[in-house]
């Protein structure tokens, strides 16, 4: 079966616009570590894959799938223990007040979930998200991502903050006056809903800010947006499904890194490792509160596989200390980059921490006009080249570089070299 026929037989029932990576779609029949292999044996360093967090196929993995699998698959009105097992050491991770969990499938369901609790508790409906966020597909969530919804879908209830770009909007000030401003907008958004006699149930955010283009936020910021959302009643939403389990290398959590304390945490992608396994996090009281009127069972959301699943992801993140390796590899890596900005004009800005990297493309590095088609251009150069990696950002210039977890030394130099030689022939070629 050829590539090119299976696209046609795919246009055929999924229809066209079903989204594909790459001018030229790429056929994987085979995953391992970091590398994935196509359809003819070639073999790609796979430097975007959040979701095969500890590894594609890794062992341990598939292994706790397939003997739960093996054994017994219920969901959570039965007890079970390896439920309960799972749900202790997730926890574990988190600071003391977020003590209770609902296990659901996917981050759309998590955020949903959230803005569900965030309404009840809260009593208000308005909920604040940035312009560029992308949070998931069902249909409230749909209204606060701005990324793929047109405006007027928006709805009354949805604020979107403007993205923040302290590349180019730093202008000389400390991070203390850059937080404060862009906590201004924030204000500013609670202040419009409330002309429109909205209340706030809640600010949900990306902690990574990944869609919007992984800025480097300014230290306070999202302390400074939970204490707003809570002075005007409402409550503060940290989207996980990102910048979860660790991907920063220095915290398990992107709100730990910002130093805030969320009241709801949401998680998926990289929690069962491929396999479907999402969550919410929150309060006692919380949970306690949004259940005296409300029912939430979700048939497959923490069935005993997936926590098996889960609790396997947790054991080798820790038995081979992947947020060291991320920490030190990531260091690495930005090193890398930076070598590469020295030497590409092209590239206007490298930023990132852990595994989880931006590297913006320009125009000319005065005007830092986005260079979206050149950034197009080397993400299909460089898959050609056998690296996969992949863009974000309002001007799709942003190069979005989250390997796996076990992504390491040897893998970034490859990375860099590849990536290296891909912008110095889109330079002789222009
Ligand atoms: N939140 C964020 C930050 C995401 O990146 C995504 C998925 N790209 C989601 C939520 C939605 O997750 P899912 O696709 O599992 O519904």
């Amino acid at each position: 079966m050829s590539t090119e026929s299976l696209l046609e037989r795919r246009v055929k029932v999924l229809g066209g616009r079903s989204p594909l990576f790459y001018d030229k779609p790429l056929q994987l029949v085979r995953g391992e570590g970091v590398w994935l292999y196509d359809v003819d044996g070639k073999r790609y360093l796979d430097a975007y894959n959040n979701v095969p967090h500890v590894g594609h196929c890794h062992p341990r993995v598939v292994e706790a799938l397939s003997r739960q699998a093996r054994t017994l698959n219920t969901h959570t009105r039965y007890l079970d223990e390896t439920v309960v097992s799972y749900a202790e050491r997730l926890l574990s991770t988190f600071r003391p007040s977020l003590a209770r969990v609902f296990f659901t499938c996917t981050g759309s369901e998590s955020n949903e979930l959230a803005m569900r609790i965030a309404r009840e508790c809260t009593g208000n409906m308005g909920v604040i998200s940035t312009a560029f966020a992308y949070h998931g597909n069902t249909a409230a969530v749909a209204q606060i991502s701005s990324v793929f919804t047109p405006a007027e879908q928006r709805g009354p209830f949805v604020r979107n903050v403007p993205v923040m770009d302290p590349y180019r909007e730093r202008n000389g000030r400390s991070d203390e006056e850059l937080a404060g401003a862009y906590a201004q907008d924030v204000q500013r958004a609670v202040e419009d809903f409330a002309r429109h006699g909205v209340g706030l149930a809640a600010v949900l955010f990306c902690t990574a800010f990944s869609s919007e283009g992984l800025p480097v936020v300014p230290r306070g910021y999202l302390a400074k947006v939970a204490d707003i959302a809570h002075a005007a009643g409402g409550l503060l939403i940290a989207d996980e499904v990102q910048a979860g389990f660790g991907r920063f290398g220095s915290h398990m959590w992107g709100h730990d890194l910002h130093e805030a304390l969320p009241d709801i945490v949401t998680l998926g992608k990289p929690m069962g490792n491929g396999h479907p396994l999402a969550g919410v996090v929150t309060t006692a009281d919380l949970m306690e509160r949004f259940s005296e009127r409300n029912m939430y069972f979700n048939t497959f959301g923490g069935n005993a596989v997936s926590s098996a699943a889960g609790l396997a992801v947790l054991d080798v993140l820790q038995d081979e200390r992947l947020l060291e390796n991320a920490r030190r590899t990531g260091d690495y890596v930005i090193a890398g980059l930076e070598r590469l900005k020295d030497k590409h004009a092209l590239i206007g800005d490298v930023r990132g921490r852990g595994l989880f990297f931006a590297v913006e493309l320009v125009k000319d590095r005065a005007s830092k006009e986005p260079a979206g088609a050149e950034t197009k251009r080397v993400v299909n150069a460089m898959r050609e080249r056998g690296v996969l990696l992949s863009r974000i950002g309002r001007g799709d210039n942003i190069l979005k570089i989250r390997p796996p977890m076990p992504f390491n030394v040897e893998h970034a130099d490859l990375l860099i070299t590849t990536l290296d030689g891909v912008m110095s022939e889109l330079s002789r070629r222009s």
